[in-house]
C-alpha cells in the first residue's frame, strides 16, 4: 500500500546498481537515483507523522489560498513537492529530527554533480552516497523499518560504500596529523577541495608541521591546493553558517579579510583574533580605542579604525 515508500527503496536500490556498473556513463544516474530515493524516504517519514492528513497536503511545495465559494479561503497545493532545500524545514515544523548540516551537503553535492557530471566518476559518487548514508539510516530509523530487509544485497553494497570512504577519509586526514595550525578555528575545520568539494584532501609534504607549509592535493579531482587556499577553503566552510547568520542580524562576521597579507584568513571568533596565515593581530584603534576587526581597520593603517584614518587625514 505504501506506494511512496515502495518507490523510495526501488530508486535507493537502483542508484546502487547505477553505482555498481562502474560506469562513468552511469555515474550521474547513480546519485540522481539514490537521491530521489533519500527525498521520497523523508517524504515518507513526514507522511507517516501525518497519518490522517492527504499526503499531497504534507509534502506539496507551495500552497496558495483559493475562494471555497462559501465566503471563506482553501488552501490549494500545486503539484510541485518539497525539495532537499525545504525538507529540513519541513520536518522541523513537524517536530522530526533531521541533520540540517547533511542535508544541506547533500543538496549541494546533487547540485554540484549536475554542473559537473562531466568529471563524476565512481569515487564522487562514492563520495555522495557515503554521505547521505546516515540519512538514510536515519530515516529508516524514523519511521521503525529494517534496511538490510528491505534494501536486501542493495544494502550491503551501501555498506562497502561507506566503509572504503571512510578508509580513503581516514587515510587523507591523517596525512595532516601533526600540522600546527596555530588556531583552534582552523584545526578543528574540515577541509574540502576548493574545485569539487571533496573532502579526500591530503597533504604533499609531510615533513614540515608550519601551516604556511601544509600544501595538499585532491584525491578526486586531481586540484593541486596551496595551503593558503587549503585554509581559506576551510574556514569559508567551517564558518558558513555563522557568516549566513551574522550578514542576517548584522553582527560581527567571524571570518575577514586580512588587512596585512590580503587573504580571507581572518577569524574573530571566540577567543581568537588573528589572521591564520600571517598571524597579524588587529588591537584598538590608536586614537579612539575601538577594537579593530578586518570589517573597521582602516585601508591605509592596521592600527587605526577607518573613521580615525579619515578624520586624521582631514586635519592634516
Ligand atoms: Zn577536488
Ligand atoms: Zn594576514
Ligand atoms: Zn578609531
Amino acid at each position: 500500500m505504501h506506494t511512496l515508500f515502495d518507490n523510495a527503496v526501488q530508486s535507493l536500490q537502483l542508484g546502487i546498481e547505477d553505482y555498481e556498473a562502474n560506469d562513468s556513463k552511469r555515474a550521474l544516474s547513480a546519485v540522481r537515483n539514490f537521491y530521489a530515493g533519500v527525498l521520497l524516504l523523508a517524504k515518507e517519514v513526514l507522511i507517516r507523522a501525518a497519518p490522517n492528513a492527504k499526503p499531497k497536503d504534507v509534502i506539496g511545495a507551495r500552497y496558495k489560498p483559493v475562494p471555497d465559494g462559501k465566503g471563506g479561503i482553501d488552501f490549494a497545493s500545486g503539484i510541485q513537492t518539497i525539495d532537499f532545500n525545504e525538507l529540513g524545514e519541513r520536518f522541523t515544523a513537524f517536530h522530526i529530527k533531521i541533520d540540517h548540516a547533511a542535508l544541506k551537503d547533500l543538496n549541494r553535492i546533487r547540485n554540484d554533480m549536475e554542473h559537473l557530471y562531466t568529471q563524476a566518476n565512481q569515487q564522487t559518487v562514492r563520495e555522495a552516497m557515503a554521505k547521505a548514508f546516515p540519512v538514510v539510516v536515519d530515516l529508516f530509523r524514523q519511521i521503525g523499518e529494517e534496511p538490510h530487509a528491505l534494501l536486501g544485497d542493495s544494502w550491503t553494497a551501501m555498506l562497502n560504500v561507506k566503509e572504503l570512504y571512510d578508509r580513503e577519509l581516514k587515510q587523507c586526514t591523517e596525512t595532516f596529523d601533526g600540522v600546527d595550525w596555530k588556531s583552534q578555528a582552523l584545526s578543528e575545520a574540515s577541509r574540502p577541495c576548493p574545485k569539487c568539494g571533496s573532502h579526500l584532501v591530503y597533504r604533499l609534504d609531510q615533513s614540515r608541521n608550519e601551516s604556511g607549509f601544509a600544501d595538499a592535493q585532491c584525491r578526486q579531482c586531481g586540484e593541486k591546493i596551496d595551503a593558503i587556499m587549503l585554509m581559506e577553503t576551510a574556514l569559508e566552510a567551517h564558518f558558513e553558517y555563522e557568516s549566513h547568520s551574522s550578514v542576517k542580524d548584522g553582527g560581527e562576521a567571524p571570518l575577514g579579510m586580512c588587512p596585512e597579507c590580503g587573504t580571507k584568513t581572518y577569524i574573530c571568533w571566540e577567543e581568537e583574533n588573528q589572521c591564520v596565515n600571517c598571524f597579524l593581530q588587529l588591537e584598538g584603534c590608536e586614537r579612539c580605542g575601538e577594537s579593530l576587526t578586518p570589517n573597521n581597520v582602516s585601508d591605509d593603517s592596521s592600527s587605526l579604525c577607518a573613521y580615525c584614518a579619515y578624520k586624521m587625514s582631514k586635519d592634516d
